[in-house]
């Protein structure tokens, strides 16, 4: 593993988001995409595989949540985590919240023997960073698993104790980015009979399907789970496809809620949609595939602005009136970036990317008053 990961061919799948593949060994990458620090945890009595990347904790400590999966290799892994904490960055400079940007992955074991023993040694390790990074909930973990966390270390968001799961707050908040890109590029005010194929139908897509069933979308879905789908489908009457036929279906919106890297060489051609638009992080495998779809005339909505309505919810707690505000506030924020993009002729997640960037810098020369 360690000869693979400091090698200079490094071999990361090109299935993760906002940054080039490493070429340089990882800690060339982690240096050249500015990340701050990267930690490891292995506890072969619990099976515990564990990574921690801090992006950028100078305007507030890292925040960013646990995602508990399988990978196919332990290069991927890294590749996610520190893609997904960079996003992470971005997200929390947006969205104008006093946070950096942190992203943990736990490398799930063919079966966790004791969920609660797995979590607690996990916990004991965000405690060990004394508060740099600070997590809640993602793909494979749940408010539960953060409540057994928080017996090990109070630096975790999203518990029952607190603001609870994030995943419905991240839903509005997708809804209202789609709000904005129907009534920038359709000039819509609703999603009447229009076809919304929405890729997992996990936490964050069960809600948005939902909603936009609620108010009037034909939906398509697709899940790898034929349970939560056939569940899904006898509740709303929606579409089934099969998970390879949803981003090449003819379809008015696509919605990514599942994993990131969907957007690629091999995918990008065959996305139907006229607008792109969804929870799921780091949808573009790379910035390239984000420039093509903007030539053939797809809108794209930059993941980490629609989807922050979850690290609203866990930042605000239970202050609704201002989680509700700063949610609602995602619509003004598109509506800005695809306004912009059309009359600036340049694509969306650039405009985005700049804007990000920009907040950080300023941050930097402002620093807050002690
Ligand atoms: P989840 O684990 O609850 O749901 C993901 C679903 O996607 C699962 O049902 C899984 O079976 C399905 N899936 C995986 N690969 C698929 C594929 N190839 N085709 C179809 N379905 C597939 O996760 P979630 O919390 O709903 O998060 C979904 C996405 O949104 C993730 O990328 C996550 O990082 C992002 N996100 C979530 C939140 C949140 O509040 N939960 C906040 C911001 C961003």
């Amino acid at each position: 593993m360690l000869k693979t990961l400091l090698s200079n061919e490094h071999p990361v799948s090109a299935s993760v988001g906002l940054s080039p593949r490493p070429v340089g060994g990882v800690f060339g990458w982690a240096r050249d995409l500015g990340l701050e620090e990267l930690h490891f945890k292995y506890d072969s009595a619990v099976g515990l595989k564990a990574i921690i990347a801090i992006h950028n904790s100078q305007h507030g400590p890292a925040l960013g949540g646990t995602r508990c999966i399988p990978y196919a290799t332990e290069s991927e892994a890294l590749a996610d985590v520190v893609c997904l904490a960079q996003g992470m960055t971005y997200k929390s400079a947006f969205a104008q919240l006093p946070y950096g940007g942190g992203k943990a992955v736990l490398l799930r074991p063919e079966k966790i023997v004791d969920r609660e023993v797995y979590f607690e040694t996990y916990g004991q390790f965000i405690n060990s960073l004394n508060g740099r990074y600070v997590t809640s909930v993602d793909v494979g973990t749940c408010s539960r698993d953060m409540d057994i966390i928080r017996r090990k270390t109070p630096y975790v968001l999203g518990t029952s104790l607190d603001s609870g799961d994030p995943s419905k707050d991240t839903a509005k908040g997708v809804l209202k980015g789609l709000q904005a890109a129907v009534k920038v590029i359709l000039d819509r005010d609703d999603f009447e009979n229009l076809r919304i194929a929405v890729q997992g139908i996990g936490k964050v897509g069960f809600a948005l399907a939902e909603m936009l069933h609620e108010q009037g979308a034909r939906l398509a879905v697709s899940d790898l789970s034929p349970e939560v789908m056939q569940s899904f489908a006898d509740k709303f009457g929606a579409e089934l496809l099969d998970p390879g036929a949803i981003l090449s279906s003819r379809c008015d919106i696509l919605c990514p809620c599942a994993l990131g890297g969907i957007i690629n060489h091999e995918t990008t051609n065959l996305i139907q949609a006229k607008i792109v638009c969804g929870s799921a992080n780091n949808q573009l495998a790379e910035d390239c595939w984000g420039d093509l779809l903007f030539q053939r005339g797809v809108t794209y909505v930059p993941d980490y602005v629609v989807n922050a309505g979850g690290l609203i919810h866990i930042v605000y707690g239970s202050n609704a009136a201002s989680r509700k505000r700063h949610i609602e506030g995602i619509y003004l924020s598109v509506m800005e970036i695809l306004t912009r993009s059309r009359t600036e002729n340049v694509p969306s997640h650039r405009l985005a990317n700049g804007i990000a960037k920009q907040i950080l810098r300023d941050r930097t020369a402002t620093p807050p008053v002690a």
